[in-house]
């Protein structure tokens, strides 16, 4: 795996998706792997409750996953909901 290599990753905070490498894109490491965010504040918020965002299990984890991709259907990818 090449370290620099363009590749896209999905923001676990807001369901973006982002590309790994690019300067606008926050790195953040938890448990020895590394989680891309789109903005500082999604990192903010993963860094509160990491394992809120990694482990969306149940019916409920199910419906925040729809929710998200139902956002980005309606409002593209303007940004991040914490801007
Ligand atoms: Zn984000």
């Amino acid at each position: 795996m090449g370290a620099h290599a363009k590749e896209k990753v999905m923001d676990p905070v807001c369901g973006m998706e982002i590309t790994r490498g690019d300067p606008d894109t926050m790195v953040s490491e938890y448990k020895g792997r590394s989680y891309y965010f789109c903005a500082q504040c999604c990192v903010r918020a993963f860094k509160k409750n990491p394992e809120r965002y990694l482990k969306p299990k149940g019916p409920f984890g199910r419906f925040l996953i729809r929710l998200v991709k139902a956002n980005v259907k309606v409002f593209g990818r303007a940004g991040p909901p914490c801007h």
